[in-house]
């Protein structure tokens, strides 16, 4: 069939693909950890989910204005607003279906045929697909294990152009669990502004971060809210990635097309959602606090593990609930390995799932219980002796 050629170099994200290789295994009677799957293992605090049912009995199953529902920006402009020490209004939040639109729309209503977008490689695979899809150019910027997993920042500033249009980076990182140092915000922002480039950060991981750590955000710094989307939502943080529930926050003209694009494609977002999004920030935040300390405690637990297998050095990620060794070492291709895993009961990705930079490394996801990690742990130790 001929497609369009925005619709080319369209592929699913790594995950999906070995997730569906590890239960046609499991068909066939294996046994598999799965440590590939990007989502908390929680379930929804009870009583968002209760909002939401009590929503739905109250008939918030409407349709509703594209941008959210007003109760529900409001408090996020204040959450969200407080928590980075910035100063947001409604009219700057937009909701959506996930966080994925605040990713994709603004893209399309900034990014012309032509127009460069810098990138983080290894990255989360949809910034690379959005840009396809808007025919923008893709401009990979290597993150580096050395820096934390930060941009290198000399490939960034060669990476800058006349013709750079966007900037997107994501801290705390997946797949690499990296929190961007705020000089390095610094260095980002000077170019932004020098440039006349916009900035998409991807703050999704932002709630979820250890040993007490501070994520600095980018729209905090000097003249950077005029000229980035911050992209937060409700999917990682209270465990709600089913829900479908995030937002993205944006000067308001921006907001506006934003809200035209999802107005012509999603139409609006459930109106019981949005209601349970309102429990979510508003109500008792003790359910993800404890989340993020049993991710720490497993954090502990996948780290020191990785680091005693033959061939792999690993740094403690700062945030996120994954971890992201290097396997060098094994002298064995990230693919290559990432198959003899699978085969051996343990479902994780190769780093090239992320972009060419990913090479090297492998990600697993510690949203598993500490008991399927040992587990995991011990089939890789075997994979390795027996090869
Ligand atoms: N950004 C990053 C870095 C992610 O890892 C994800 C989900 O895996 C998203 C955005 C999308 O979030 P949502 O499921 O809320 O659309």
């Amino acid at each position: 069939m001929n497609f369009a050629a925005r619709t080319q170099t369209l592929k699913p994200e790594g995950a999906y693909d070995v997730l569906a290789r590890a239960q046609a295994l499991e068909a066939l009677g294996h046994n598999i950890v799965h440590l590939e799957i990007g989502e908390p293992d929680f379930d929804t605090p009870a009583n968002i989910g209760q909002a939401a049912a009590e929503a739905i009995q109250a008939g918030k199953t409407h349709y509703n204005p594209s941008a959210g529902i007003g109760p529900l920006r409001e408090v996020i402009a204040q959450d969200a607003g407080q928590r980075r020490g910035i100063s947001v209004r409604p009219s700057q939040v937009v909701i959506g279906p996930g966080a994925k639109p605040s990713l994709f729309f603004p893209t399309l209503a900034l990014v012309n045929p032509g127009d460069e977008v810098i990138y983080p490689d290894p990255g989360f695979p949809t910034y690379r697909m959005m840009i396809d899809v808007a025919g923008g150019v893709p401009v990979p910027v290597p993150l580096l294990e050395a820096n934390g997993f930060s941009f290198d920042l000399e490939a960034f500033d060669r990476a800058i152009s006349p013709r750079t249009r966007m900037i997107i980076f994501n801290s705390p990182g997946n797949p690499t669990g990296g929190v961007m140092p705020k000089a390095d915000l610094e260095h980002i922002a000077a170019a932004a502004l020098e440039h006349d480039i916009w900035v998409l950060a991807d703050e999704i991981y932002s709630r979820i971060v250890f040993d007490g750590r501070h994520v600095p955000s980018i729209a905090s710094l000097d003249g950077m809210l005029e000229r980035t989307i911050l992209l937060d939502g409700f999917s990682k943080t209270y465990a709600m990635t089913g829900w479908r529930l995030g937002y993205g926050i944006m000067p308001e003209p921006l907001a506006e097309k934003v809200s035209l694009l999802l107005n012509h494609s999603v139409g609006c977002t459930a109106m019981f959602t949005q209601v349970a999004g309102i429990e979510a920030v508003t109500g008792p935040q003790e359910p993800a606090e404890e989340m993020v300390a049993e991710f720490q405690r497993r954090r502990e637990v996948i780290v020191d593990g990785l680091n005693r297998l033959p061939g792999f050095r690993c740094r403690k990620p700062e945030g996120t609930f994954y971890a992201f060794p290097n396997m060098e070492g094994t002298g064995l291709t990230c693919e290559d390995l990432a198959n003899r895993f699978l085969e051996g009961g343990v479902a994780l990705l190769p780093g090239t799932a992320f972009g060419r930079h990913g090479a090297g490394f492998l990600r697993l996801s510690f949203a598993n219980s500490t008991e399927n990690i040992h587990l995991a742990l011990e089939r890789m130790e075997k994979v390795l002796r027996d090869r």
